[in-house]
This record gives structure tokens, C-alpha cells and sequence, in this order.
């Protein structure tokens, strides 16, 4: 029910973690982080508490500068291990944290299936990264849009690639999703509490637009590929 992203220059774990913490009061059953490792796009995730995910993460971090987080409420697929995201496709290559829900996800779930595809988790959302992967064919951008125009349902996501492990995509229909932009570093979260110990600036992003996040930039755009500008909203408020 939460999502955190960063992509920059510091360790991205902890940047993840603590913003996943300021988004606890959404209430979770579970939690997940996906990073660029020097191993390539690796992922820890684990039911219950956060603290059972740090605990995975003591033994074994990851180090990187950029990721994506996510505290689950399981609405398809019990809490489980397996259950959490971010969510893979078979290829490894894509990884996913999403918070609403698809609605077409079992037919989606069925054409992806007779292509092949391997489900390991009863999730709605792992329809997602294998769609992303299917669609993919050099450009993270596309591949999200035309992938989301595949979905029905209501989603916020965040999206990585081992293909373009510079960019960090981020959609938004029907669940809250915004934009925190800093210097040589920039973010997502669910709500401003998880990113606002980084930045003040901050874009809201509406139903069916997407960012796209460098540590040095973000662009702004609808779901159909319109670049799109819009103010920066400020935060006046301390948490
Ligand atoms: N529908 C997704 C799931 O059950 C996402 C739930 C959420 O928003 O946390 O995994």
C-alpha cells in the first residue's frame, strides 16, 4: 500500500526503508525493495514487518544508488513471501512494486501464460512485469505504455530495468503517486511524508500521467506519450 523510489548517488537501501517507514500509517502485510547491485537487479522482500525485511537486509544488503520499495495490503494473493513485491518477470530483467488493483488481471494473466510466460507468485500485480517484458524492445518508456494500455484496474507503479539501469518510470491512475525532485538525486513515493526528509519540491502527479526519473532529471508525460510541464508544488509543512 506504499511505494518509494530513488534513483541518485547515495545508497538507495536505507533511503527506501525509511521512506517506506513514513508510509507505515497506510497499514501493510508485507514489504520489498528491488536495487541495482553490481549483480544486476536484485530484490529482498518479506511478510510482516518491516523489520523482518531489515533483517534480510542485515545479512545480506543491497548496495546501490538506484531502487524501488513497497509495503503491500494483499488484495489478490495472500501475504506470503512470494506474494510481495516488487514483482519480476521471468528474464529477471524487470521489477515492479505497484500499489491498486487489475481488474483484467486473469485474462491478461491466461494470453501471458499461452506466450510462455512463468507465474510464481497469485498476485494481480505480477501480470504487470510480465507485460512490461513482453512489450519491451529497447525503450523502458514504451514498454510501460503500452503496457498500462493493456490494464484496466487502478495503479500507481514503479518501474526498473537491468536494460536501462539509468532510469527509474513511474505511472499513476486512480492510486497516489508523486514526484520528489532533489539535486543529483530524485524520487517517488506514494505520499510526501516518505520523501520529504530529501526534497520539498514536489510534482502531483494526476491520473494518467508518468515520469520519468535520471538522478539529473525528471520528464513529465502522459500515458499516450505527450511531454507534459507543470509547477512544482512547494511543501510548507514539517512532518
Ligand atoms: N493488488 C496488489 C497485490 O495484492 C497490490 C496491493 C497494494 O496496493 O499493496 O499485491
Amino acid at each position: 500500500c506504499g511505494i518509494v523510489g530513488y534513483i541518485g548517488k547515495r545508497d538507495s537501501q536505507d533511503i527506501l526503508i525509511e521512506g517506506l517507514k513514513k508510509l507505515e500509517y497506510r497499514g501493510y502485510d508485507s514489504a520489498g525493495i528491488a536495487v541495482f547491485t553490481k549483480n544486476g537487479l536484485e530484490v529482498r522482500k518479506s511478510i510482516g514487518r518491516l523489520a523482518n525485511l531489515e533483517e534480510k537486509l542485515d545479512g545480506q544488503p543491497l548496495e546501490g544508488s538506484v531502487g524501488i520499495g513497497h509495503t503491500r495490503w494483499a488484495t489478490h494473493g495472500k501475504p506470503s513471501d512470494v506474494n510481495s513485491h516488487p514483482h519480476t518477470d521471468n528474464s529477471l530483467k524487470f521489477s515492479v512494486v505497484h500499489n491498486g488493483i487489475i481488474e483484467n488481471y486473469l485474462d491478461l494473466k491466461d494470453e501471458l501464460i499461452a506466450k510462455g510466460a512463468k507465474f510464481v507468485s497469485e498476485t494481480d500485480t505480477e501480470v504487470i512485469s510480465h507485460l512490461i517484458a513482453e512489450e519491451y524492445d529497447g525503450d523502458i518508456v514504451k514498454a510501460v505504455q503500452r503496457a498500462v494500455k493493456r490494464m484496466r484496474g487502478a495503479y500507481a507503479l514503479g518501474v526498473l530495468t537491468e536494460f536501462e539501469p539509468d532510469r527509474l518510470v513511474a505511472v499513476r491512475f486512480a492510486s497516489p503517486l508523486v514526484i520528489g525532485v532533489g539535486e543529483g538525486e530524485n524520487f517517488i513515493g506514494s505520499d510526501i511524508p516518505a520523501i520529504l526528509e530529501h526534497t520539498r519540491d514536489v510534482y502531483i502527479l494526476n491520473d494518467g500521467e508518468m515520469a520519468i526519473l535520471t538522478k539529473n532529471a525528471v520528464e513529465l508525460m502522459t500515458i499516450e506519450g505527450n511531454f507534459i510541464s507543470k509547477e512544482i508544488f512547494r511543501v510548507d509543512w514539517d512532518l
